[in-house]
């Protein structure tokens, strides 16, 4: 099973520009595809990154060009979406995603309650000139709850709702014995915690939201005046390694980068988590996700 990050960033995209530079990790929004070893594609999450995804399965080059012919062009692609939630930063690129507008290729969106109406709802007018209806390929809408298990091909995927400011949920992606998990926007030590845990057990790869440093997180916990982030539903390095320590998880990819944590302070929070990993499991491996990772397990 291969996981490749498409788009990294939280909230909002994040240009590198000369006052804070993004370029190693990326400016896009959450998109990660899961090729499994039957050669099914699943995205999860449909952020900005999904634009040039797209483009990669349509042949196309980052300048527009057509190069090769793809199932995806010729009308024979099929890809399933795994939605976490409904926020912006997690549906920007949908209407980008050049498949959809292919005739022959098919699209299932599984998502939470509301799946069909709210996709359909961000493409009308006058958000966006062509409605999804409009669009040439076939796609279904899937609703899942809590506790489902969903069959994609040869991947088994558990959905699990985590704590975030509004619904969202966790996805844990078995391929045979490897086993992918995802939880973006989620906070830490709310009510769902043990789905959280559920989860992540004994996984190869967790990808978990560090959106935050822990002064941002707290910074009353530091001596310093302010609210902090608590309560925005987003969560810490420090967290993510204690949960991997606790589940058995193997390696952990830090995820939904703040838009304001240029490449230095991603790289400082990975130096630090090196250290502060020692205290729960030292062999706990940590990357922080950029785009154009690929991870094969
Ligand atoms: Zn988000
Ligand atoms: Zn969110």
């Amino acid at each position: 099973m291969k996981t490749k990050f498409w788009g990294t960033r939280g909230s909002i995209s994040a240009p590198s520009c000369k006052e804070l530079s993004t370029i190693k990790y990326g400016g896009n929004t959450p998109c990660v595809e899961i090729i499994a070893s039957d050669g099914t594609i699943v995205v999860i999450d449909m952020g900005t990154g999904m634009r040039v995804l797209g483009n990669e399965l349509m042949g196309i080059s980052p300048e527009g060009e057509k190069e090769k012919d793809t199932s995806f062009n010729t009308g024979k692609g099929e890809v399933s979406v795994l939605l976490s939630h409904f926020h912006w930063d997690h549906i920007q690129g949908m209407p980008f995603f050049k498949p959809l507008y292919v005739k022959g290729n098919k699209v299932d969106f599984y998502a939470g309650e509301g799946c069909e109406k709210n996709l359909k709802y961000q493409m009308k007018k006058p958000f966006f000139p062509v409605e999804l209806n409009d669009t040439m390929s076939s796609k279904n809408y899937f609703e899942f709850k809590d506790g489902d298990i969903i069959n994609i091909g040869c991947l088994k995927v558990e959905v699990r709702k985590l704590d975030h400011t509004d619904d969202v949920y966790g996805f844990r992606i078995e391929d045979g014995s490897k086993v992918v998990t995802y939880a973006s926007d989620v906070e830490h030590d709310l009510n769902n915690k043990g789905n959280l845990m559920r989860l992540a057990r004994d996984s190869d790869i967790l990808i978990y939201d560090c959106q935050y440093t822990y002064m941002e997180y707290d910074p009353e916990s530091h001596g310093q005046k302010g609210m902090g982030k608590r309560q925005w539903g987003h969560s810490i390095i420090q967290e993510g390694i204690k949960i991997s320590a606790e589940a058995g998880v193997k390696k952990l990819v830090s995820f939904h980068h703040s838009p304001e944590s240029g490449d230095v302070k991603i790289d400082d929070v990975i130096k630090f988590a090196e250290e502060y990993k020692k205290d729960f499991d030292s062999k706990l491996k940590i990357i922080a996700a950029h785009e154009g990772l690929e991870i094969d397990i």
